[in-house]
Formats: structure tokens, sequence, C-alpha cells
């Protein structure tokens, strides 16, 4: 059974994901480790160290991570920091939220990660609120990601980095075609397994296929007005970390 992703309007898009998390939010942290092999924890590891959050700086430094689900982001920030850096998770998912709200209380973390529930094409907050903005593994659900790019350019701060964490094009031959075999015929399977529902695995599968390769999606960056754009491979360009500065 598939999705069928390829004929509906941006309308439905968001509506088809909203019910995917909501089916998967309490089990969402086992599946990424389950179906990544824990490297979601690598990965997300390389982009907080190239994000370099600072330490022991003068002022409060805020950080702003959109499609943030259940925080894992947020958390590794504010953990390799100090009081002065906070964070902001913002979703359009409430049952993810939940999740991450839960997490954060029981880590002691909720004096500095905040939960908001918004659209990353529409932001609730005002023009340049934050010194970070991050979205992983979110914007390739965005239904309008040019307009995702503009909005997250308005609430940084001059000076303020974007930084975005996506499944990408595999760049190492013989790894794609083992990736493609992998996503095509473990993903979903095994999704149903755990969560009693192959659909949104077979979503997620179709969605990362259609994302656009890290050079496009650079530009792509460059046209919402960010400078200094560049990005990095992790695994051989099973995910991609892109930066852009606001200046
Ligand atoms: N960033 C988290 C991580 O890396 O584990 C969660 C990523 S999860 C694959 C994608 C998230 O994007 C979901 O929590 C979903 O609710 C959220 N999302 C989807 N569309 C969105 C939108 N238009 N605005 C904000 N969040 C959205």
């Amino acid at each position: 059974t598939s999705f069928g992703f390829t004929s509906v309007g941006e309308g439905q898009k968001q509506a088809l994901v909203d019910d995917v998390f909501h089916k998967v939010a309490e089990r969402y942290d086992l599946m990424n480790d389950l179906m990544s092999g824990g490297m979601h924890r690598v990965w997300k590891d390389a982009f907080v160290s190239w994000l370099a959050p600072p330490r022991g700086s003068a002022r409060n430094w805020r950080l702003l991570d959109v499609a943030g689900g259940t925080g894992d982001i947020a958390t590794q920030v504010v953990r390799r920091s100090d009081e002065t850096v906070s964070a902001v998770v913002c979703d359009i998912n409430n049952s993810m939220l939940e999740v991450g709200r839960e997490r954060a209380d029981k880590n002691g973390l909720s004096a500095l990660i905040e939960f908001t529930q918004g659209n990353a094409e529409d932001l609730p907050f005002p023009d340049r609120s934050f010194d970070a903005y991050t979205i992983a593994f979110g914007i390739r659900n965005v239904p309008d990601i040019p307009k995702a790019l503009r909005e997250a350019r308005r609430v940084l701060k001059r000076g303020g980095r974007f930084l975005c964490l996506e499944f990408s094009d595999v760049d190492v031959p013989g790894l794609d075609r083992v990736y493609d075999a992998f996503s095509f015929n473990v993903i979903p399977p095994m999704g149903r397994w755990v969560t009693g529902d192959g659909d949104p695995y077979q979503y997620l599968v179709e969605s990362i296929r259609k994302f656009p390769h890290q050079e496009r999606f650079a530009d792509m960056i460059r046209e919402a007005g960010f400078e200094n754009v560049s990005y990095r491979n992790y695994s051989g360009g099973i995910a991609a970390a892109h930066s852009g500065w606001k200046f």
C-alpha cells in the first residue's frame, strides 16, 4: 500500500503528515533507533557539533528548533552548554511535543527547553528573535519549503545561523543500491511490525526520494536570502547538514 503522496495537494499533504506523527509519537524515538541502527544519534551529534552552541557566553543565546518533535536537537544543545543557552522546540504536532515535554521534565531540562506548537511555514515568533534555527528531519515534511526557509530567515537575528539536517542523496557507488533496497524492503515492514501500521513508513521512504539533491537544496537556501551556504554529507550522503547565515 502506498500513501499516494504524488497526487495530493499541499493542504492534504500536511494533513497526512500530521496523521503520521500522531500515530507514531509514542514510539517515535524507538523507531528512530531501530530504523537507522542508531545512526540518527551520530548524525545529530555531528550536526550539533557543527552548530557549536556557545559556552560561557556573556549574553543569553536562543535556539529555535523547528519540527523539533520530541526535542532531540534542543536537548543536545542545552546539555552541551550552560544556562545562558536555551531552546524553543516548535512543532505542528502536539502529540510529538507532549512526548518531548515529558522527556524534558524527566531529564530536568524543562527550565531550558520550551515547547510551542506552530507551523514552519508561518512561525508564531516575532522577527529577529533567535540566534540559531535548526530543523532536523523536518523540512522534507513541509509542503512549501521556500516559504519555510523565508520564515527561518525572518525569525533569525542578524548574524544568526540556519542549520538543516535531512536525509539526502547517497553519493557512494554501491551504497546507493544497498540503501535503496534497505529503505524500500525493510523500513515499511519494520514500521508495521513495531507500530502496527506500515503506511507512515512507506510515506517516509517516498518523501526521502523526492527531496532535492544537496546542491539544489543549497541553492534553495541561497534563494531564501542566506549567505555563506555550505553542506556536509554524513554516512556517504544518507544524511546531509546544510548551513547558512543571515547577515
Ligand atoms: N527533529 C526531530 C528529530 O530529528 O528527531 C523530529 C523529526 S520528525 C521526522 C518530523 C517532525 O516534523 C514531526 O514531529 C512533525 O510533526 C513535524 N512537522 C511536519 N510538518 C510540520 C510543519 N509544517 N511545521 C512544523 N513541524 C512540522
